[in-house]
Parts: C-alpha cells; structure tokens; sequence
C-alpha cells in the first residue's frame, strides 16, 4: 500500500481532492496538502453540476453546515437569454424528460407543438421564473419523485447517474475551499502554507519529492497537482503535453466582477443565467450576498477592454466601484493526466470553458476516479491508463457537447456568432448532427461514454437553441395514440402552477437555513 499522499495546491480542487481522499481512506492514508500563500487562486467558479450533491453527502455535511458559510444558493438550471435571437430565453434544467410510450416529452413536443418546450415539458422552468426554492419550508424537497429514494445522504464513491439530482448549487468558491481546510485539517490532514520552489525527480523520472521555501523536504508516494493552469507537476515537470480545444471552442478569456446587491430588493433567480452576447457570453451567478458575473470571450473577436466595458454596461452602476479580474483561459486537457506518481486534478488537468458549470465537476469526477483507480506499489499500468482514459474521455464529451451549444444556436449575427457555424467539429460530431436532424437524440445517438450529460440535455438544448431541429417530428407517433401525451402536458402545467403556489421563495428559504431551523 502506498501511505503519503502529496497534494500541490490549495484552491477548490486541492481542498476537495484532499478531503474526499481523507473520507475514503481515513488513516491508512497521510494526506499533506501544500499551498502558496503568494499565488491566488483563480477566484472564480461559482456555479456546479447537480453530481456535487453526492460530494457533500459523502463527506456527510448537511446544506445548513456549510452553505450559510460559503454564502451558498441554489441552482436548478440554466437560464440561456438570447441564444437564439435578442430576448429569447429558456432553461436547461437538472431534470429528466417524462416518456410517453416509450418516447420522450421532446418527441412528442415536436409533434403536438406548444408555446416553449421546456416550459410545456419540465417543472423547474416556472420554478426559476418564480425564484422559488427547492425546498418547502420544513425541509422537504420539492419533488421527491424526481429523486428516487428520497433525500438521505449517500456514501457513494461515484457519480450516481441513476437518480438526477434536481439541482445543484452557487457558492463562494474560495470560502468553499477554506471551509473544506478547516474541515480538512480537523480530520487528519496536514495542511503546510508554504511555496514549493522545486519538484525533484528520482532517475526514473518519478517525483520523490517537492522542495519548500520554510518546511524543507516533503516527501510522497503519490503527488497531485493542484496547482492550477499552471500545471507546476504534470506539465512543467513531468513535461506531460497539453492539448488544446481551441480549435473547436475559440473563447479563451474572462473578465470577472463580484458586485454587491441587495438579496431581499432583488430576490434570488435558483438558477445560473448565461447571456448571449457579441463575442461570447456573460454568466450571472447569485450569491446570497451578492452577484458574481463575468464575460467569457475570444481574443480573436474582442479586446479585454471592451469587453470589461461590456461587462459593466450590462451590469449597470452596481459595478462601478468594483475591481474586475481579468483571466486566460486554458482550453483543453493534458495528453494524460496521471503519469508516473502524478496525478493532476483540477485547472491543471483540464478545462473547457464554464458554460455548463463543468469545473468543479472535473474536480469531483477526478477525484471518485482516483479512488476507483488508487495504485498500490505495484503501480499497475492498467488502473494508470485507466484512469486517463476515463478523465479523457469525460472532458472530450463536455468539449463536443458545449460544442454543441455554439453550432446550434439559431444566432449568426456578428462574425462572432457566424464563425461559430463555419469552424470544424470534433471528430464523430458531424456525424451525430446530421442523425439529429432527423431524430432528436437518444442515449444512442449521443457521445458514447460518460460526460456527465445525458440524452435529455441534449433535447433540451437543441430545442432551446433552435438552429438545428429535426425537419419534422417522428413518424412513428403518427401510428400511436397522442391522449397520454397530451395529459402530460397538462400535467406539467398543473403541477408547476401548484408549486409554485407552495414553495417559498429562494431568499426566504435560504434566510431559515442561515438562521439555523
Ligand atoms: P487555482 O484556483 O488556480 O488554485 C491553484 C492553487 O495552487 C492555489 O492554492 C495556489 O496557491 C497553488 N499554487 C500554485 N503554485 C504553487 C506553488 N509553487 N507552491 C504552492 N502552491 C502553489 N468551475 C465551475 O465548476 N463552475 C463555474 O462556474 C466556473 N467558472 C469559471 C470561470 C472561469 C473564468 C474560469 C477560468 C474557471 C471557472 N471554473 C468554474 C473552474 C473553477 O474555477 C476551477 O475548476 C476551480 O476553481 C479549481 O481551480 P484549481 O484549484 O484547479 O486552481
């Protein structure tokens, strides 16, 4: 068995990878986390994934231990404004689609038709509009159905993809990670505040060890990288090649703002909002204490200045006293991200811009992989290459959905948004495309291996961005009975008018959670 674990790097992926090694080996394993008190953290990354649900459970902390700490929301959706035309909106929502004779709501939507199909299909959609919370007043989750089971706290080491979450969460991300520190440090870790000024290699090439500027040698079995775009370990050591998405998603810049706003005057949307705009696209985020937002864009297509400039004339005289943090983006994933007694997790093994909130999801499916694949001194190439192909293939299938995004928002109207309809695609994508044209997609039909994002997100997204849809709905329903389908819809419309009815709002709820009920 190996015993020292060496984690490079304090931002949210050294705390998350650090705390959940400590949860799934306890004391047979020293876990040391160092980190730089002279580098930042990158100090964005706010919004998650629904899986990061099964994250907290399995460190078995409860919403009210930490959120109130992490100035912690609620995220049900995405709000997608204006990416298929000025003023169009509609949600891409953590919610599956009801089947109707074996096919889904979106099939029969494009037969029957409605007004918006994520409205006529889905519950969360009024849900968002409303800024209802997720929860009732007692605690109880809006729609257990949605969550086979119930709520209970699972211990699972894995993305459980058999039960979809019915939302995730915004937070503070640099309070996350010292909440998971001090967490952390009181279950075992070492935690040492310090600069690594060297990594040195034995002559295989592996590290055996990192040198510091005031605690000296540290030394391991297995050293993590968490040191951001950086890659301090896998790639300026261990010299590990980066391949770059940049060909196929051209945004590979930020600004951010963090703007204080008053919760209770503005209420709180339980949803992450992304804007359509000339060059890209801005993220709203709401914290219970204020907004964070940002304008992720290419290089090629605007300056930094005009698009802080943009970001604050959207934003409005919130903004005016607030500094903004300009950032580059690291596009794409290293080669492998485990190589020898390196493993990288976080920035430092890959990216793909924060459209999807994917980020902090990387992190946890990292980590859940890591454990999957934990070496022991025999270091078994298998578990090794297992794990890379695992970490590749996530990060390759997020790349060719968010590609997605792009390619099939109706929008072509500056030489931003019509280049998005010109640049190549993956291989395999074009392919996928062209069967959606004719058939919306299926689990059959969509990237083949597991990305996080299922069938259902696709629909949702294609129907949502409209410049690519099946010419007609499926032949097949012509040949069945519409009657369930269409009490579906109605059920839908009747049940989201019912909680709306009943849920309190966001703030509202939020406010009972912070004050300890
Ligand atoms: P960092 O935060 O960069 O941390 C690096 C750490 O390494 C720091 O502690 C630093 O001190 C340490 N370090 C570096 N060098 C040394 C050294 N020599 N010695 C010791 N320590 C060292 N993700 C999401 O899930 N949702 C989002 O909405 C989202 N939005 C994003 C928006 C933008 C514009 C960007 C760029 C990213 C976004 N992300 C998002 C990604 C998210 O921010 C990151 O995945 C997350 O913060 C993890 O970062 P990290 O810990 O890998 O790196």
């Amino acid at each position: 068995m190996l015993r020292n674990v060496v984690i490079v790097g304090g931002g949210t992926a050294g705390w998350m990878t650090a705390t959940y090694l400590k949860e799934a080996f306890g004391d047979r394993l020293s876990v040391t986390l160092v980190e730089s008190a002279r580098v930042p953290t990158i100090g964005v990354g706010e919004a998650t994934f629904s899986t990061v649900r099964h994250f907290f459970d399995y460190l078995g902390l409860a919403e009210h231990e930490w959120m109130p700490a992490c100035h912690a929301s609620y995220k049900l959706a995405i709000r997608f404004e204006n990416w298929r035309e000025p003023g169009h909106v509609f949600y891409h929502p953590f919610e599956r689609l009801p089947k109707v004779q074996g096919f889904t709501m979106a099939d029969w939507w494009l037969k029957l038709g409605g007004e918006r199909f994520d409205k006529d299909c889905l519950v969360i959609p009024a849900l968002c509009d409303a800024m209802r919370s997720p929860r009732y007043p007692d605690g109880e989750l809006f729609e257990r159905a949605l969550h086979d089971g119930g709520d209970r706290p699972r211990r699972s080491t894995l993305s459980d993809q058999s039960t979809q979450f019915p939302y995730a969460y915004h937070f503070d991300a640099s309070l996350l990670a010292e909440f998971l520190a001090d967490l952390g440090t009181s279950r075992g870790i070492r935690r040492v505040r310090d600069d690594v000024l060297e990594v040195r290699q034995d002559e295989r090439g592996w590290i055996s060890h990192v040198v510091t500027r005031e605690h000296g040698d540290i030394t391991g079995d297995l050293f993590i990288d968490c040191t951001g775009f950086r890659g301090l370990l896998i790639n300026q050591v261990m010299k590990e090649p980066f391949e770059s998405y940049q060909d196929y998603l051209p945004n590979n810049r930020a600004v951010a703002l963090r703007v204080p706003i008053d919760v209770v005057e503005n209420g709180m949307r339980p949803c992450t909002t992304a804007t359509a705009m000339d060059s890209g696209w801005i993220w709203t985020i709401p914290l219970s204490n204020r907004i964070g937002t940002g304008y992720v864009y290419a290089e090629d297509f605007c300056a930094p200045e005009d698009a802080e400039r943009t970001l604050r004339e959207f934003v409005g005289p919130a903004a005016a006293e607030v500094e903004a943090n300009h950032i580059k983006m690291r596009i794409g994933r290293n080669r492998n991200s485990w190589v020898r007694n390196c493993v990288a997790i976080g920035l430092s093994s890959g990216f793909v811009e924060p459209l999807e909130s994917t980020g902090i999801f990387f992190i946890q499916y990292g980590v859940e992989q890591l454990v999957k694949h934990f070496p022991d001194e025999n270091w078994q190439p298998e578990l090794t290459a297992g794990y890379n192909r695992a970490i590749a293939r996530c990060l390759d299938g997020v790349r060719d959905f968010l590609v997605v995004h792009y390619r099939c928002a109706a929008r072509a109207d500056t030489p931003y948004w019509k280049a998005t309809k010109e640049r190549p695609v993956p291989a395999g994508l074009e392919e996928r495309l062209e069967a959606w044209s004719v058939r919306l997609p299926d689990e059959t039909s969509i990237y083949p291996y597991y990305h996080g994002f299922e069938a259902y997100s696709y629909n949702v997204m294609l129907l949502g961005l409209g410049g690519h849809l099946p010419q007609r709905s499926l032949p097949a329903l012509d040949y069945l009975d519409d009657t369930e389908a269409r009490a579906q819809l109605a059920r839908v419309r009747e049940q989201a008018s019912a909680l709306v009815d009943a849920l309190p709002s966001q703030q509202e709820y939020l406010a009972s959670v912070a004050s300890g009920r």
